[in-house]
């Protein structure tokens, strides 16, 4: 078992040396389940395929454990993989299928035998061990790849979309058993997932990327309810944080009261809000708030941070409803409601955000003002 630390890392391909990895700095711990999450082609495979060494680095260094790992090969690491595309062969039995790599190693046959039934053990797939990978379902497959990695008892586990060629329910279920493989083995895993809910389900942090470049590093809790910038805010959460262009004002000057102003409405802010903004010399001058959805509700009766939205379409999901409404912004506004909710097309909705839950992001940079 090891924690890695990956020190000031670069990638740059070709002739023009373009960076896709861009000063990748972090401490993993030991037994962490680590997430990158990002885009794609924001540069996680690369970053994960240094670490297992089948990239070389451009810059940059990582430890396994103590022991510097740049130009260790890859088998030589104590690391093991599983990819999207995890190739069975066909040909085999699972049991043959897991201990293929042992075989390779020239382990003793009970040796084998033994951990080729522990990792089935682990995955529940023992009765399957003498089907042919053609005769299981996609999330039975999935897990004997996952068996052949376990077998090989690994410091680290690195996992490159895992489950994108599964189908959405199996998706679901898979997330779980992977969390569960990771308590029982109580070792380090690396995630890379493109879909932020993984992220947000599986992870003990998340490594947000873009363009090569590391947006933040937190708890899903707190990269979900704090980001460091309107990329995280958007790249997290479905539906995504609404994003409201507009203007500090003072509410009576020299009050210190603070009031964010668009063309059609007006919205308290909290005072602790109102100080940082003052702080960075933003009265008067353009920001971002970013709200939830489900941090505006429908008009309460004493509130005075209220906007009126036409009603234009609405997503049924089942117990939530999402109303989008048009409030005079790029962008239609969305609120969650109550399945039930019922309205009419351009009907004027009266809606009031919640402030203390209200985020404030620079407009040109789009990086958080921290409360
Ligand atoms: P992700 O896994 O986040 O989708 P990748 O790490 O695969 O992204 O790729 C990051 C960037 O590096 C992409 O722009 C991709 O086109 C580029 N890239 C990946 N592999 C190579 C390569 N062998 N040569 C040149 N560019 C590459
Ligand atoms: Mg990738």
């Amino acid at each position: 078992m090891a924690g890695i630390r990956i020190e000031h890392l670069y990638k740059r391909y070709g002739k023009d040396k373009q960076t896709v990895v861009n000063d990748f700095h972090l401490d993993i711990k030991d037994k962490e389940f680590l997430v990158f999450v990002g885009p794609s082609g924001c540069g996680k495979s690369t970053t994960l395929r240094m670490i297992a060494g089948l990239e070389d680095i451009s810059e940059g260094e990582i430890y396994i454990g103590d022991q510097l790992v740049n130009d260790l090969p890859p088998k030589d690491r104590d690391i093991a993989m599983v990819f999207q595309n995890y190739a069975l062969y066909p040909n085999m039995t699972v049991f043959e299928n897991i201990a293929f790599g042992l075989r390779l190693r020239k382990l003793p046959r009970h040796e084998i035998e033994q951990s080729v039934k522990r990792a089935a053990r682990v995955l529940e797939i023992e009765p399957y061990l003498n089907r042919k990978p053609k005769e299981l379902s996609g999330g039975q497959r999935q897990r004997v790849a996952l068996g052949r990695a376990i077998v090989r008892d690994p410091q680290v586990f690195l996992m490159d979309e895992p489950l994108s060629n599964l189908d959405a329910k199996l998706r679901v279920q898979m997330r779980m058993e992977i969390i569960k493989l990771h308590k029982t083995l109580e070792t380090t895993f690396i995630y890379v997932t493109h879909d932020q809910i993984e992220a947000m389900t599986m992870a003990d942090r998340i490594v947000v990327m873009k363009d090569g470049v590391i947006q933040q590093i937190d708890t899903p809790e707190t990269v979900y309810t704090t980001p460091n910038n309107t990329f995280v805010a958007s790249f997290i959460g479905s539906p995504q944080i609404n994003l409201i262009e507009g203007k500090i004002v003072e509410d009576i000057p020299g009050s210190g009261k603070l009031q964010f102003q668009t063309s059609r409405f007006l919205l308290p802010i909290p005072q602790e809000a109102a100080r940082v903004l003052v702080h960075h010399n933003k009265v008067n001058k353009r920001v971002t708030l970013g709200i939830r959805p489900e941090n505006i509700g429908l008009e309460g009766l004493f509130s005075d941070a209220i906007i009126t939205g036409a009603y234009k379409v609405s997503e049924l999901m089942g117990a939530d409803r999402f109303l989008h409404l048009d409030i005079g912004q790029d962008k239609l506004l969305v609120v969650r409601v109550n399945a039930y909710y019922h309205c009419e097309e351009n009907e004027n909705i009266r809606i009031v955000p919640d402030m203390s839950k209200a985020l404030f992001f620079d407009a040109d940079s789009g990086v958080r003002f921290k409360i």
